[in-house]
Parts: C-alpha cells; sequence; structure tokens
C-alpha cells in the first residue's frame, strides 16, 4: 500500500514535470519560430540597403564623371569669355605720389590727372603748352584703356583682374604679362612688390604662385595633378643671364634659347620645382641678390634690363588620361625712358640701343600677331625678348600688358611717351577674334 502510495506520488511528479516540459518545449519552439522571423525579416533589409548602396555607388560614379565632364566645359567657356575680352588687352597704372625714389628728395608737384568715366576705362591729361603768339594754352591728353588702375588702387585690386588669366595658364594656355614704363613708375612693385612683402603688399608673381597653389589643390577632386617649375631670367644686352644661379651673374655660363614642339628651353637654366607657394619668397630674394651681385645700384642694373619670370604647369589627369601644359610668363621690362642719345656713350649707349631695339621689337611682334591677315610674318628674331617669348605670343596665348606711370608734373613727358606706346599696343585688341597660328 505504502509502495502503491509512492508510485503514485512519483508519477504524478513526473507528469507535473512532464507538463512543464512541454510549455518549455512550446515556449522554445515560439522562440525559435520569432528569430527565424527577425532573421528573414533582417535578411531583407540586407537585400534592400545592398541594393541603395549600389544605386549610392553608381550615383557617385556618375556624380564624378559629371564633374569631370563640367570641369572640360569650365575650361571651354573660361577660354571663351578671356578671348572675348580679347587675347591681347591693356591695363594702366598710376603709382601714388608719396613715394620716394631710392631715397632721394620726395617730389609731390603732380600732373593735372582726371578719370572722367565710371568704369575706370579713361585716363585724362591736362597740360600747359605755348602757343606760337607766346599765350599759354591747356591741352588735354586723353587715353582709353581696357583699365585703369589709380593711385590708390591695392595690390589685391590689380591681381583681381589678372587672376583669370592666371587660371587660363593652370588650364593650359600661354600667358605674357608685361610690365612697360618708366624707371620708377612702379614696374617691379607691380611684378614683384617689395623684399620681405605682407600678403597686402606681395606683387603679381608671389600673387600668381599662391593662386595655382589653391586652385591646383581643388582640382585634385577632379583628377588633376600639376607640376610647377619656375625659372627668372634677365636679358641684358640681348644677352640672357639666369636670375636663380649660385654664382651670381658672373658664372659665365652662356644661355641659349631653343624652341621645339612648341616648348621653350634655355640651356643650363636653373629651375626650381615649386613645391610649397611660400617658395617664391625665396626665390624673389635670391634674383634681386644675383641682380645686385656685379652692379653698384641694384635698383639701377634691373632698370636697364628685361626680366622674365616664367612658371611652366603641367598638369596631368589620372581618370580621365588628359593633360595639359600651360605657361605663365611675368615680364618687368626695362625702363622706357630714352636716355638723351647724345649723352650717352659706350656702355651706356649700347644698354640703351639693347633696351630701345627690344621694346620696338615688341610692339612690331603685337602689331604683327594682332594683324588679321594670317600670313602677317611676325618678327620674332628681332629681339632676344621676343624670341624667348616666341610660343607664349600669338596664336591662342594671351597677352597682357601694364603701362605703368608716374603721377608727377616732371614725368609728364615720359609718361606721354608710355602712354602713347601703350595705345599703340592696345590698338591691336581689335584684331583678335582671329585665331591665328605661332609663325616658327
Ligand atoms: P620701377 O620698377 O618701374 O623702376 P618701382 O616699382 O621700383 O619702379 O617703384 C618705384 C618706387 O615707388 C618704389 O619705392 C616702390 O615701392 C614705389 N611704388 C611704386 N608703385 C607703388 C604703389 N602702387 N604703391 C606704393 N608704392 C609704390
Ligand atoms: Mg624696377
Amino acid at each position: 500500500m505504502q509502495e502503491n502510495t509512492s508510485l503514485r506520488s512519483t508519477i504524478s511528479t513526473q507528469s507535473a514535470n512532464c507538463l512543464a516540459l512541454e510549455s518549455d518545449n512550446r515556449a522554445l519552439k515560439e522562440k525559435v519560430q520569432r528569430t527565424e522571423n527577425t532573421l528573414e525579416q533582417r535578411e531583407t533589409t540586407i537585400l534592400m540597403l545592398e541594393r541603395k548602396l549600389a544605386e549610392s555607388r553608381k550615383s557617385v560614379k556618375e556624380l564624378d564623371q559629371r564633374i569631370r565632364e563640367e570641369e572640360t566645359i569650365r575650361r571651354r567657356l573660361h577660354n571663351t569669355i578671356q578671348e572675348l575680352k580679347g587675347n591681347i588687352r591693356v591695363f594702366c597704372r598710376v603709382r601714388p605720389v608719396s613715394s620716394s625714389v631710392n631715397g632721394s628728395k620726395n617730389e609731390t608737384a603732380t600732373a593735372s590727372i582726371t578719370y572722367p568715366d565710371i568704369e575706370g576705362r579713361q585716363i585724362e591729361f591736362a597740360h600747359a603748352i605755348e602757343t606760337a603768339t607766346g599765350s599759354q594754352v591747356a591741352k588735354t591728353y586723353p587715353f582709353t584703356f581696357d583699365r585703369v588702375f589709380q593711385p590708390t588702387s591695392t595690390q589685391e585690386d590689380v591681381f583681381e583682374e589678372i587672376s583669370q588669366l592666371v587660371q587660363s595658364a593652370l588650364d593650359g594656355y600661354n600667358v605674357c604679362i608685361f610690365a612697360y614704363g618708366q624707371t620708377g613708375s612702379g614696374k617691379t612693385h607691380t611684378m614683384e612688390g617689395p623684399l620681405n612683402a605682407s600678403a597686402e603688399s606681395m606683387g603679381m608673381i608671389p600673387r600668381s604662385v599662391h593662386q595655382i597653389y589653391e586652385n591646383a589643390e581643388a582640382l585634385k577632386a577632379r583628377g588633376w595633378t600639376y607640376k610647377m617649375e619656375g625659372q627668372y631670367v634677365e636679358i641684358y644686352n640681348e644677352t640672357v643671364n639666369d636670375l636663380l644661379g649660385n654664382d651670381g651673374l658672373n658664372g659665365g655660363k652662356k644661355h641659349d634659347i631653343r624652341h621645339a614642339d612648341g616648348k621653350t628651353t634655355i640651356t643650363d637654366i636653373t629651375t626650381v620645382v615649386l613645391t610649397s607657394p611660400e617658395k617664391v619668397a625665396a626665390l624673389l630674394k635670391k634674383a634681386a641678390h644675383n641682380r645686385s651681385v656685379g652692379s653698384t645700384l641694384m635698383n639701377e642694373r634691373s632698370s636697364r634690363s628685361h626680366c622674365v619670370f616664367t612658371l611652366r604647369l603641367s598638369g596631368k589627369n589620372s581618370i580621365t588620361d588628359e593633360s595639359s601644359e600651360g605657361v605663365l610668363n611675368l615680364i618687368d621690362l626695362a625702363g622706357s625712358e630714352r636716355l638723351s642719345q647724345s649723352g650717352a656713350k659706350g656702355d651706356r649707349l649700347k644698354e640703351t640701343q639693347a633696351i630701345n631695339k627690344s621694346l620696338s621689337a615688341l610692339s612690331d611682334v603685337i602689331s604683327a600677331i594682332a594683324n588679321p591677315n594670317a600670313n602677317t610674318h611676325v618678327p620674332y628674331r628681332n629681339s632676344k625678348l621676343t624670341y624667348l617669348l616666341q610660343n607664349s605670343l600669338g596664336g591662342n596665348s594671351k597677352t597682357l600688358m601694364f603701362v605703368n606711370i608716374s603721377p608727377l608734373r616732371s614725368n609728364f613727358n615720359e609718361t606721354l611717351c608710355s602712354l602713347r606706346f601703350a595705345t599703340k599696343v592696345n590698338a591691336c585688341t581689335i584684331g583678335t577674334a582671329t585665331r591665328r597660328a605661332v609663325s616658327k
């Protein structure tokens, strides 16, 4: 009986256990089912996400492609704008009165200058002349250029106008920017700026290098990488000298200009790879130092030679396989003042003749390339300067000339000569709609 009771109790316990197990089993089955459901949902989500990712990837690729296409379009449009503005442009810049030249006495009597139009393209001088009867009459001398910069204009104002040409060089065009004018009119100030210049006083050469740097960085995203090489030479008495050599200008090396496949090289010349924009300041300092060697007065020597700064910009696009090669030349011309021929003798006479010859050769070359008659002979070989720049003048190259002038009354006659020279160059802008190939 006792055993019977015990067995019954066991059975009842076991059946209770069995019920519990069955319930556990059901719970687990439900859990498995839920997990399977979740898994299925996640798999669906993953599939959806993968589809979305593929779509996004495709659209990124399309956008990349569009950016590159738009860069090509931008280049074409930018060039069209530059051609419409004229492949030859002339800007006039009047320097402020206060600056003393070489520390000499500060002359302040200014000529009568007005700027008649609001577009900033005109400048007018008034000057008293004596008539045949001995009475004084005021005569006016009006001039119009693509832009006139008043004495209050900053380096930044001036650069804003030329930065577009710097972009053209980056896009693969050849560009020449000249500073023409008498000694002391502000050519070197415009091109180089003062030594140890601040961000505000920097001239066009360092500003160009900085801008090229920034733009090249931005173009990296579009697949473009650039290499920048700089050279700085002077042309003195029809001889090329290296301004970046280690042994001054008297190293005795002879430098020949060579042209091949539309590229210009100078034999034995120092080439500096500009790996950072800061390098340009050191480069300008070295050139200034080299110019001062073998010359008693640095400014005097530099005013009697042409200084040509050349930046070669080679770009390559790793994605599209496009490449471009542009050259930017910034030229600080020799002082345009005609030294009185009768007083000049020996070395001075030779220098004067060399300067006059090369400045007229430059004007002749610009006139010839602007001539719509494609058979016009372009006399590049008439001077070392035009020969050196032959691949950057004419064709679809861009030329900009600054005529730098002094506001002083005592400089009036020289200023008039400069403005007349610049007007002759400006007259060439009419023919620029016609492209013509560079004749070799
Ligand atoms: P150039 O090279 O034509 O002989 P410089 O550039 O040496 O003339 O200028 C003569 C002097 O006038 C320098 O002391 C220069 O700093 C100063 N100068 C020229 N243009 C400006 C300007 N726009 N603003 C301030 N100073 C100037
Ligand atoms: Mg100078």
